[in-house]
């Protein structure tokens, strides 16, 4: 069907990508655990994976892209908290466990629309899968890979190592890990440091809690993702996808327990994502980093000048090859800005040409144009290239901005090529990109007139005009907007 490559981060090269069933790609991406807004280290993963998803979708293929929704007892393995990271929130905040998924999962999506990634064709919840990872389990346990302590159940990884491969895809050596596992919650349960939970026993102050052949408990995070992924992709699907961070534990986890169950690696081809920093440092909670989703749009955020648009944000994301790191800072976004908003100048020079022949009278230039377009189709298909898609569009741009002001002659180039220049521009940009004009949409202006009301609103709160500062606050409530009020001063807004 075509000859794209795809960069295997198992086989750790390009390979000829070629789907288990003719005309069809089966692919999983790991989805966001629902305890928290989405911040900025979301954005990456879930775009990168929405234009490999367009992409395949424009070769031809029949996509089923399924992301999933951690919303069920996922605790960190190698983090410092060994606790579920749901109910302690909901503690926190007084909500039921699921009302809290629901906020988050809203958000979630919110986000991802606003980024305009289109929406998996199956986005399945860990709490709506409990049976199906408890079979797994069982399965795991009747070949012998899982032991039950005290209404946990784990995956025997020594035993594993003993018969399959190990550590393949993240490159970890068991006697690695020996030494960097930290001690966890269970440990001591467990008969060696490298076991993973399959299932945890719930303890009396555990909110959300199902009944098991083991007890009451909840499940381990790596198991929903095999235990779904099988579900609805089948033993062996095309691709998996995730952050780099996920390969260890996660998806080695994966790999050992589909390799058990179902008597195949689950995917042929492992994609990943590099990570983002932000001003040269890994994001962290420790380093006041992480900036929100919410916060981007808005631009109430300590280390943002100003608001961010959701297409800025894609973009820039876009003109880095999704497997090298990528910084995030002021500057560089404020370049990108500038660098989108001249492809879209550039689009619409395209339409309003006139004048040119069937023939090119500059027949170099004419070579030029269509070389670089056509090389287009190649990055993509050599591993999803979109930094050099954008680098030769903007090589086209002062081009076809020269031919619109007559510096260049419209007839110096052939009807042809320019037909094939305003297809592939408005496939690159619009469908194959996922890229909006926010200049003549309602997006660009809407965040721009909310900031407007925030700062009304801020400066009302300051000459202490309560009636002024609440009449915004409830009218656009009212509207769906909702306004909150942070502890530093600032203020940020979502919509309900
Ligand atoms: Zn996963």
């Amino acid at each position: 069907m075509s000859s794209l490559k795809v960069y295997n981060s198992y086989t750790r090269r390009k390979d000829v990508f070629e789907s288990i069933t003719p005309g069809h790609v089966g692919i999983y991406v790991c989805g966001p655990t629902v305890s928290g807004e989405s911040h900025l280290g979301h954005a990456r993963p879930y775009i990168t994976f929405d234009v490999i998803y367009r992409y395949l979708m424009h070769l031809g293929y029949k996509v089923r892209y399924v992301r999933n929704i951690t919303d069920a007892g996922h605790f960190e393995e190698e983090g410092r908290e060994a606790e579920d990271k749901i109910a302690k929130k909901a503690v926190i905040e007084k909500l039921e466990p699921m009302e809290l998924v629901q906020k988050y999962t809203n958000l979630f999506h919110w986000a991802m629309r606003a980024l305009n990634n289109i929406d998996p064709s199956i986005e399945p919840a860990a709490t709506g899968h409990i049976v199906e990872q408890i079979t797994m389990i069982q399965q795991i346990m009747s070949e012998g890979y899982a032991y039950e302590v005290n209404g946990s159940v784990y995956f025997d990884v020594l035993k594993f190592a003993e018969n399959y491969t190990y550590g393949k895809l993240s490159g970890r050596i068991l006697e690695d890990l020996l030494e960097t596992t930290r001690d966890l919650e269970g440990q001591d349960e467990k008969k060696n440091k490298q076991d993973f939970a399959l299932w945890k026993s719930a303890p009396p102050e555990h909110l959300m809690r199902w009944q098991s052949p083991w007890g009451e408990g909840f499940p381990g995070w790596h198991i929903e993702c095999s235990a779904m992924s099988t579900k609805y992709l089948g033993k062996q699907f095309d691709i998996h996808g995730g952050g780099m961070d996920l390969q260890f534990p996660h998806h080695e986890s994966e790999i050992a327990q589909s390799t058990i169950c179902n008597k195949h690696l689950p995917a042929r081809y492992w994609i990943h994502n590099n990570m983002i920093t932000v001003n040269g440092r890994k994001m962290g909670k420790s380093y006041n980093n992480q900036i929100r989703l919410t916060e981007m749009f808005s631009g109430n955020h300590p280390l943002l000048e100003r608001a961010y648009s959701p297409m800025t944000i894609r973009f820039f994301i876009l003109q880095t090859h999704y497997r090298s790191t990528l910084d995030f800072g002021n500057d560089a976004l404020h370049a990108a800005e500038k660098g989108l908003k001249r492809l879209w100048e550039a689009y619409d020079a395209l339409q309003k040409i006139q004048g040119v022949n069937e023939t090119a009278d500059d027949k170099a230039l004419d070579e030029k144009v269509r070389r670089q377009i056509l090389e287009m189709d190649a990055f993509m298909s050599d591993d999803f290239h979109t930094a050099k898609v954008l680098a030769n569009m903007f090589d086209l741009a002062p081009v076809i901005n020269s031919i619109k002001d007559k510096h260049i002659p419209p007839s110096a180039i052939s009807k042809g090529t320019m037909e094939l220049l305003q297809s592939y521009f408005k496939n690159y940009l619009e469908n194959i990109l996922g890229l909006k004009d926010e200049t003549s949409a309602d997006d660009g202006k809407l965040s721009g007139a909310l900031e407007l009301l925030i700062q009304i609103r801020k400066d009302a709160k300051g000459r202490k005009d309560y009636a002024t500062s609440d009449k915004i606050r409830n009218q656009l409530h009212e509207l769906g907007i909702l306004i909150k009020d942070e502890r530093d001063g600032n203020m940020s807004y979502t919509f309900a």
